[in-house]
């Protein structure tokens, strides 16, 4: 079955061809002769591509077998020659012959939105390839236009090879235009999706953090929400991947394309499928009345529990600035320990000289310093009382010899 498919498809390309072929010079053929050349002069050009059947020998018309006669005139078909009445004629309009010939044709970037939109337009109704039916437009065959735009008369089974291609065109043309216009939605739903993904996250951590900021209701909003943009990416994305199954039967050239269409779709849908498996992991469920309530009570009590220690700590701080507030002296070339001046010392050596005070004060810090087991203290404080020494002996000096000086 498949390979008698195939070689009526093959036959039917062959067809389609040969009759593109023709269209293609005739169009051409007649914007090249002058407009004002006369039907004959026009038919004697259009028999040169198109040899036409001698109409002497044909009585009966082969589409419909009624004979002709002065009412029921004979017409040749511009693509085949063929004879046929009036009545069995389809009118191919140029630009729709154009189309056929060259679908993405080179129309300016601006008319590109109104081709666009006829090509679907025609692809709601076959008889659109004609320019005009059957019945109430037999005035028209004397004209080279219709609505002022030039046509061929050609046969039923011409247009009927045309109309495949035809709709091969559209099919392919809407179906482009819906995988894009889909895959688009798919991608403002995925925005969106995103941004309800995070706030609903927010709400939810706020919720399970015993905060009153947000209410369960808040979550279960988002939740449908986010619910509704899962059902649109995966209806959507379903539908695209529905597309790549529906190929139409088409000749040898488009499989390629076709097939790269069909693997697109079926991307878009593997995508849509991956994205939603990643958002349903990382997606939960609002929380339950009593999970809040649970979270509320804990929180509450922890920053309870908090303001107690903090209490405490506050009133051990104080209690240990009062402690260590007694008179220190300040020592400023000793860091972190400071010896501790014995007042009855003072005293002792009050009516001493100043000089030997300090000697008194420094022999007692080198003690204090030795018991404390710093060494470098006690260096410093040894060269500190080795100065001192220096300048009580260089004062008794002095005295020594004022008291020789006023002998
Ligand atoms: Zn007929
Ligand atoms: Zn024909």
């Amino acid at each position: 079955f498949k390979k008698i498919r195939k070689t009526q498809n093959d036959q039917i390309s062959i067809e389609i061809t040969r009759l593109l072929l023709r269209l293609e010079k005739l169009i051409s053929i007649s914007e090249s002769i002058p407009k004002n050349t006369n039907t004959k002069e026009r038919r004697k050009y259009e028999q040169e591509i198109v040899e036409w059947i001698d109409d002497s020998k044909v009585s009966l018309c082969p589409s419909c077998a009624k004979s002709f006669s002065l009412s029921r005139r004979k017409h040749h078909c511009r693509l085949d020659g063929f004879v046929i009445c009036d009545q069995c004629s389809r009118f191919l309009l140029y630009s729709k012959a154009r189309f056929l010939i060259e679908p993405n044709s080179s129309s300016s970037p601006s008319n590109k939105k109104t081709t666009n939109g006829l090509s679907l337009k025609r692809s709601n109704s076959l008889t659109n390839l004609n320019s005009t039916t059957n019945n109430d437009d037999t005035n028209l065959n004397n004209k080279d236009k219709i609505n002022n735009e030039d046509y061929l008369r050609i046969c039923l089974s011409c247009q009927k090879i045309l109309q495949r291609r035809y709709d091969q065109i559209c099919f392919k043309n809407a179906q482009r235009d819906d995988v894009f216009l889909y895959y688009e939605k798919i991608a403002e739903a995925q925005k969106e999706l995103a941004n309800i993904h995070s706030t609903y996250s927010t709400i939810i951590e706020s919720l399970l953090s015993g905060d009153t900021k947000y209410q369960i209701i808040d979550g279960q909003r988002l939740y449908r929400q986010l619910t509704s943009c899962y059902e649109k990416i995966d209806s959507t994305s379903k539908y695209i991947a529905k597309l790549a199954e529906s190929c139409p039967n088409i000749d040898e050239d488009d499989t390629q394309s076709q097939m790269r269409y069909a693997a697109l779709c079926r991307n878009i849908r593997m995508y849509a499928v991956h994205l939603l498996q990643n958002y349903a992991i990382s997606t939960r469920r609002v929380p339950s009345e009593d999970d809040v309530q649970h979270a509320r009570d804990e929180r509450k009590r922890l920053v309870e529990e908090r303001n107690e220690l903090e209490r405490a700590a506050k009133a051990e701080l104080v209690s240990k600035i009062s402690l260590t507030d007694s008179p220190t002296t300040p020592k400023k070339d000793v860091s972190g320990w400071r010896p501790t001046i014995d007042r009855s010392l003072l005293v002792q050596t009050q009516e001493l000289n100043p000089l030997v005070q300090q000697v008194y004060q420094v022999t007692e810090y080198i003690r204090q310093a030795q018991i404390a087991g710093r060494l470098d203290e006690v260096e410093l404080l040894k060269l500190n009382l080795k100065e001192l020494e220096q300048a009580l002996d260089n004062l008794q000096q002095q005295e020594n010899t004022s008291k020789f000086d006023s002998q």
